[in-house]
């Protein structure tokens, strides 16, 4: 089912420096982010006086050239590299954008998902002479920032932070100021890193690296920070303190493997998934090959535990998106075909464990397990590192429909014969939260049990603010 929708996973990065443009380093710092979202990329940079915008929809490497990031001047800057649903595949959606409120010209980057985004649409119109260009959530909140009362922007985040439910890591900008903000729930991650006298403002610490920053920490749950001529400045909004909730996904499958999450890098995680998983499902078997590029650190942790060695057997084209974020039906089933490539001699007369970071349709998978045994495996016995996905996200992943998630219509024996597996084995959640570090608390873990951070209405509908702009 393909339906218009503003749900994203998206990447975003700014970097404030007292002297050294800025421009090629987003662009660097965005290329590392870029498996965060593939459909659309923008940079926007300061130098004090005017904002300099370069968007467009593609790649990192498409859409800037090397007289765009020269005209990109300035010494403070933002990024956003963004996935989208078909429909919403539109250059007006993609960001960063501008708006102008009563706080004057804001740049806007969104990583998230905003649920009452309808509420506040309506009560922007009635305080505001506003004319809304995009059919995004992301420009509601915008608009709320560039206009919110405040002594500064600080108190302004505050004020933001009482009216907004839902997920959203931001990276926002004046001509003068670099902000930066993580929503009560902690739900995305965003962190800061320091080069020499600039501080940087990212998804993910992996990022980080890349441009030759340090990683600093992560921003808190509720935190905004606010960075200029003075220095950086943070506050954290106060119901915010005991509740967090990070996406589990981003220690399962999101985030790269080298980007620290709740204080661990998720690669540590996503092998002692693998652990716990041979330790949970042992299966007598010949090697454990894993689904890539997500899922080796779990078949190594797997192999670790399980000691049947482990080999790639499955060979991915890079240059392919991941097919869990392709638009349609169609483009996914091509996507698998072009996507891998089995090594024969690994498998061949092999009794294969399998291992995948999840399984939210089913299609995928059963594509890859089709292509082992056309490849001549004597058995295949699936491994997934994560549990059933039963419910779909409301908070910035744009996964499946409850109609379109096998976990929701079928038991895990009658998913086992519809993928065409020897045998089947998911990861407890219990076992699940014992492979990451939670220091900072819980983590939102909604599609697999169905109990969201926030209440959401049992018929709230994902795309009813498209569908109200469409009449
Ligand atoms: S519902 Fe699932 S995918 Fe969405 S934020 Fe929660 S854990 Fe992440």
């Amino acid at each position: 089912m393909a339906i218009e929708s503003p749900k994203e996973e998206c990447g975003v990065f700014g970097i404030y420096s007292a002297k050294d443009q800025v421009a090629e380093s987003i662009y660097y710092g965005l290329f590392a982010l870029q498996h965060r979202g593939q459909e659309s990329a923008g940079i926007t940079t300061s130098d004090l006086s005017d904002i300099h915008s370069v968007c467009d929809l593609g790649l990192i490497t498409n859409v800037f050239k090397q007289e765009d990031i020269e005209k990109l001047k300035g010494n403070i800057g933002i990024g956003h590299t963004r996935y989208s649903t078909t429909g919403s595949h539109l250059k007006e959606n993609a960001q960063p954008f501008n708006v102008y409120g009563t706080n004057g010209e804001l740049s806007f980057a969104h990583n998230g998902n905003v649920i009452n985004s309808f509420e506040l649409r309506e009560r922007l119109l009635s305080e505001y002479d506003i004319k809304f260009k995009t059919s995004t959530d992301s420009e509601i909140l915008a608009l709320l920032y560039a206009n919110a009362v405040g002594n500064n922007w600080l108190e302004k985040s505050t004020y933001c932070m009482r009216l907004v439910k839902g997920a959203y890591s931001l990276v926002m900008m004046t001509k003068d100021t670099l902000i930066g903000v993580r929503d009560p729930l902690g739900i995305r991650p965003l962190c800061l890193g320091k080069m020499d006298d600039a501080w940087i403002l990212s998804s993910e610490s992996a990022a980080l690296a890349h441009i030759g920053a340090e990683f600093v920490r992560e921003i808190e749950n509720g935190e905004t920070v606010v960075i200029d001529k003075n220095g950086i400045e943070s506050i954290k909004f106060n119901s915010a303190a005991k509740q967090h909730s990070l996406c589990i996904f981003e220690q399962i499958y999101f985030a790269r493997p080298d980007s620290m999450l709740d204080g661990t890098i998720a690669y540590e995680s996503r092998v002692k998934m693998g652990e716990a998983l041979a330790k949970e499902h042992p299966v007598d078997a010949d090697v454990v090959i894993g689904v890539p590029d997500a899922a080796i650190p779990a078949s190594i942790g797997y192999s670790r535990e399980s000691k049947i060695d482990y080999a790639e057997g499955l060979i991915r084209n890079r240059y392919v998106g991941r097919t869990f974020i392709y638009p349609d039906q169609r483009l996914r089933e091509l996507g698998v075909k072009t996507k891998f490539n089995v090594l024969k001699n690994v498998v061949k007369n092999k009794k294969i464990i399998l291992v995948d970071d999840s399984i939210v349709r089913g299609t995928t998978t059963s594509r890859v397990l089709q292509l082992l045994r056309e490849a001549g495996a004597a058995e295949v016995h699936m491994r997934v590192s994560s549990p059933p996905i039963i419910s779909p996200c409301y908070f910035g992943v744009d996964m499946a429909t409850n109609e379109e998630l096998i976990a929701n219509n079928f038991d895990v024996e009658n998913i086992r014969k519809i993928i065409g597996a020897d045998s089947l084995g998911f990861l407890s959640l219990d076992n699940l939260l014992k492979s990451v570090n939670s220091k900072n608390g819980e983590y939102c873990k909604a599609c697999f049990t169905g109990n969201y951070p926030i209440p959401i209405q049992l018929d709230f509908d994902k795309y009813q603010f498209e569908k109200s702009r469409k009449k």
